[in-house]
Parts: structure tokens; C-alpha cells; sequence
């Protein structure tokens, strides 16, 4: 086998290379350990940004829901007053199908990347068990 270190031929299952002298265990473990560091600065990165996103998500959605009970409320007053009634209805109704869309639509978003950060735990918990 080859030394990754220099290069040089060496006798398979040696434990030291005979010509820069290291060990060959000790290259696993290094090697081992960065890629877990990989693995976790990309973790860090990539976690925080999904969890904002799904935060965002869920403010708008309650500021879709608010919207549209502030509409709702000013359609109800313009269907009181004669002159603006269809108006009012049409406003009632649109606030109504919109607001209760954009709400479901949206937290179901925030739920759903919420969702994934967990398989995505999980898995690699798993990966992990499996490992050892
Ligand atoms: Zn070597």
C-alpha cells in the first residue's frame, strides 16, 4: 500500500511507513475527524438559515391572518351601510377565502421546514448509529 503522507510503497497491514515513519492509524483519525468538522460548520450553516425562513413564515402568516380579519371587520361595516353593500360582500368574502388560504398555505410552508430539519436530524442520527 501507498503512504498518503509521501508516498512511498510500503508492506500491506505495516504500521508505521518505513520512510516518513507515520503511523498509519494515527492518518484515519485525522482524516476521520476533519470530516466530521466538515460536517458540522455545514450543519451550522445550513440549520439556522431553515429555522429563520420558517420563523418568517409564520410571522407572515400571522400578519396575512391579521390583515385579513382587519379587512373582514371593514367589509361587514360596508355591507351595513346601503350604498356599499355588494362591495362589502365582495370584500367580506374575498378576505374570508384569502386570508384563511394565505394562512394555511404559509404555516403549512413553516411546518413543512420544520418537518424537514427533523428527518433530516434523524437521518443523520441514524447514519450515525449505523456507523458504529
Ligand atoms: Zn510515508
Amino acid at each position: 500500500m501507498e503512504c498518503s503522507e509521501c508516498h512511498a510503497y510500503n508492506k500491506k497491514n505495516s504500521v508505521n511507513c518505513w520512510k516518513c515513519g507515520i503511523e498509519f492509524a494515527e492518518i484515519v483519525k485525522i482524516t476521520g475527524t476533519s470530516k466530521n468538522k466538515i460536517e458540522a460548520v455545514i450543519e451550522v450553516i445550513e440549520y439556522p438559515a431553515l429555522k429563520t425562513i420558517s420563523t418568517i413564515f409564520r410571522v407572515m402568516a400571522w400578519l396575512i391572518g391579521i390583515a385579513a380579519v382587519i379587512t373582514l371587520i371593514y367589509g361587514l361595516f360596508l355591507i351595513d351601510n346601503h350604498e356599499t353593500k355588494e362591495i362589502g360582500i365582495v370584500v367580506t368574502v374575498y378576505s374570508l377565502i384569502g386570508g384563511l388560504f394565505g394562512v394555511v398555505f404559509i404555516l403549512a410552508l413553516s411546518e413543512g421546514i420544520k418537518l424537514l430539519i427533523n428527518i433530516a436530524n434523524d437521518v443523520k442520527t441514524l447514519r450515525e448509529n449505523v456507523g458504529k
